[in-house]
């Protein structure tokens, strides 16, 4: 009965009901004490429950959306044992009660991308910021981000709490938002949010040029992404390569679907697209507002110097490719 439901509102269903299980693996994984930390570079770790979380979520959907492309983060060896172990077909019932907006009521599957980030803020999730912590599940139509999913484990560590219930958002654009609520800032003073653990020049040019009244310091791109929605940030500013398509699309589509935008230093919307490059860079960096005012103040402040080297290492990255 529920495969009869639109392709669309099954995808979201499923990842919707995939994200919270994703979120009870790294709760149960980091109860074992033993996170099995593996470096892939330079602040950029991998830990037991990033490996957990993807399989669960990659070998489920491709289970049950063979056609779809899915990209996860981790590279992850095939072992069709542990898939087995950990396949779920369930739906989430609450999405699959929503009315498809018309537009989505045709797609293929061959026109789908689904972009997964099994664990946004694995360098926080690392040190113990566990509120920064997020499961990230993406949907792109023909290069566009339409709906997702962000599932908080541990939505309120920061304040002392231990959750065992994590806080699950999600949208798609043209339907709604479920989860979250939106709320407008004051424009008295100006508050932004960046990276902690992956500074550099480019980003702190930038940020010396718009002169934040205040900098909110925060581990990953779903938990900054939740802070602008929730009226504790105007905008997310990290204008630099290093964050991924899979860490941008299922925060665009909510954010969207809040009546925010996300875009590249230069304004332009990223394309979810398969480039074939290893990683799926996001080169130009990312900037995302509560509102398309506040979202034009800041682009028209990253300096020109900021978006040439941008520019520059996307060329050099393209040669090499
Ligand atoms: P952050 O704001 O530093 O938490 O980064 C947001 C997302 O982008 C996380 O998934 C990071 O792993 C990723 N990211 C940002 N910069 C880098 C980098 N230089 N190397 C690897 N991953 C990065
Ligand atoms: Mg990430
Ligand atoms: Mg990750």
């Amino acid at each position: 009965m529920d495969q009869n439901k639109p392709l669309m509102l099954r995808l979201l269903a499923s990842s919707v009901h995939l994200a919270k299980r994703a979120g009870v693996e790294v709760n149960r994984i980091i109860k074992t004490g033993s996170l099995g930390v593996i470096d892939k570079g330079v602040q950029d770790f991998q830990t037991e429950a990033d490996r957990t979380a993807q399989r669960l979520i990659i070998a489920s959907l491709s289970k049950q959306y063979p056609i779809c492309k899915i990209v996860g983060e981790e590279e992850l060896e095939d072992d069709n044992e542990a898939d087995q172990k950990l396949f779920d077909m369930s739906y989430d019932e609450d999405v699959l009660k929503q009315t498809l907006p018309d537009q989505y009521k045709d797609i293929k599957d061959e026109d789908i991308i689904i972009w997964v980030d099994p664990l946004d803020g694995t360098t926080e999730f690392v040190k113990g910021c566990l509120e920064s912590v997020t499961v990230l599940i993406g949907i792109s139509h023909k290069g566009k981000a339409v709906a997702g999913v962000i599932h908080q484990p541990f939505p309120n560590y920061a304040s002392g709490a231990r959750d065992e219930v994590g806080r699950t958002i999600w949208g798609l654009i043209g339907m709604g938002y479920y989860g979250i609520e939106p709320k407008q800032m004051g424009q008295d003073k100006l508050i932004i949010t960046s990276t902690a653990s992956h500074r550099n020049q480019f980003i702190e040019d930038s940020i010396n040029a718009i002169k934040p009244d205040e900098l909110l310091r925060v581990g990953g791109a779903g938990y900054k992404v939740l802070l602008v929605i929730e009226g504790k940030a105007h905008s997310y500013v990290f204008t630099s390569n290093g964050c991924k398509k899979w860490d941008t699309c299922a925060p665009e589509a909510i954010l969207e679907s809040c009546g925010g935008i996300l875009t590249d230093s230069f304004g332009d919307h990223i394309k979810y697209t398969d480039t074939g490059r290893i990683n799926h860079p996001n080169r130009l960096g990312i900037i995302a507002s509560i509102n398309n005012d506040v979202h034009n103040n800041i682009l028209g402040k990253i300096p020109e110097s900021v978006k040439k080297e941008l520019l520059a290492s996307q060329i050099i990255d393209r040669l090499k490719h």
